[in-house]
């Protein structure tokens, strides 16, 4: 091990060297939560920048769209705020005070793993409650979900097409370095028809945690009425490419150094969580790109609202809302997909 390991790398290479290469989606899992278990990673001091980070329009316009919803099935008095993944809580913070405004006031109920982010949270919304998973959410009453870069923080599969056909990504630790090997078993029998054929080299993901944090979601709203807003970055169908990264200071960095110490992330596949949502009974609206969704909600009047009240902020508030909708900077490769329960209205802007 060099100097420099970290625990958790040491802890990763014992293993390893035990009983020999892990799945990727382990290595994923154990960096993520050790990350986000010891730090705020948000930010322009921290690593990465989410759209809430970038402007309280993202919470504001996301707490109005849940109450036009709210408001149109009739305001249900038992109806849950709850976020996934709620980073800082300023999403959650902008969006709640966007709901009190127009007197909706429900309780708050936040699903975070991080210690070190739950305690940021409650500085800024003391009232909540957390919970470690979707499964101890409350289980009467609407739930109002939003979940922002969150799915892309779970952990994936990853499948390559050899010469010997479809095999499994593992992670195996050779010269002190983490590296990625395809000595998995084989899996032709996963990857969809379509794609079998798909030249030597290709990658195909699959993200088992996202599959079933999304049918866990589906299923109370199924049952208990409600809707959910997922935003993140991400592509539609069948496709074949590596999006696992690693982000660290802004930059790009590498998967496989420092487990821990990075944000690894993987695009999140839409279809998937259509295909859930619908598999549960939901209605499933988009996805669109977070432009469109931004600005059908009037993410242009709000601007000209807040510089009107803060002339001196004007170039800023204008680069927040052209970095949140631009096609070439966030407007396009995040998306908006939301799911409502049977007889829930079709949410705004979709
Ligand atoms: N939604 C926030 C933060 C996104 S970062 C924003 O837009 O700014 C990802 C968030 O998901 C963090 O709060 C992280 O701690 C949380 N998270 C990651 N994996 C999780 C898991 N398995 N269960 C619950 N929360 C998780």
């Amino acid at each position: 091990m060099p100097p420099e390991a970290t625990p958790l790398a040491e802890r990763l290479a014992g293993l390893i060297a035990a009983t020999g290469p892990i799945s990727l989606a382990q290595y994923m899992a154990e960096a993520n939560a050790h990350y986000y278990a010891s730090r705020d990673p948000l930010g322009a001091e921290g690593d990465f920048v989410t759209a809430p980070e970038i402007s309280q329009m993202f919470g504001e316009l996301a707490g109005l769209w849940l109450t036009d919803l709210w408001t149109r099935v009739g305001s249900p008095q038992d109806a849950h705020y709850v976020e996934l993944g709620p980073g800082r809580g300023t999403l959650a913070e902008d969006a709640l005070r966007a709901m009190r405004a127009v007197r909706f006031e429900p309780p708050i109920h936040l699903v975070e793993t991080s210690p070190v982010l739950r305690q940021n949270q409650a500085t800024r919304l003391p009232t909540a409650r957390w919970h470690d998973d979707i499964d101890s959410l409350p289980e009467t009453g609407p739930l109002l979900v939003v979940a922002n870069e969150f799915f892309d923080a779970l952990p994936i599969r990853q499948v390559l097409k050899t010469d010997k056909g479809w095999r499994e990504i593992m992670v195996d630790h050779r010269d002190d370095r983490f590296v990625p090997v395809s000595s998995g078993p084989a899996l032709d029998d996963l990857v969809p028809e379509p794609l079998r054929d798909a030249p030597e080299g290709s990658i195909i993901e699959t993200s088992p945690a996202v599959e079933s944090a999304a049918r866990a979601l589906a299923q109370r709203i199924a049952k208990q009425g409600g809707a959910a807003l997922i935003v993140d970055y991400g592509y539609e169908g069948l496709a074949t490419g590596d999006t696992l990264q690693a982000v660290s200071r802004h930059e790009h960095a590498d998967v496989f150094a420092e487990p821990g110490e990075r944000d690894l992330t993987a695009h999140v596949n839409f279809a998937v969580l259509d295909a859930v949502g619908r598999g549960e009974g939901l209605t499933v609206h988009g996805p669109i790109g977070q432009g469109q969704w931004l600005e059908s909600l009037g993410i242009g009047a709000r601007t000209a609202a807040l510089v009107k009240a803060a002339p001196y902020q004007q170039e800023e508030l204008i680069t927040a809302r052209n970095r949140l909708t631009r096609a070439d900077e966030m407007g396009t490769l995040f998306k908006a997909l939301a799911m409502t329960g049977k007889d829930w209205p079709v949410p705004a802007a979709f």
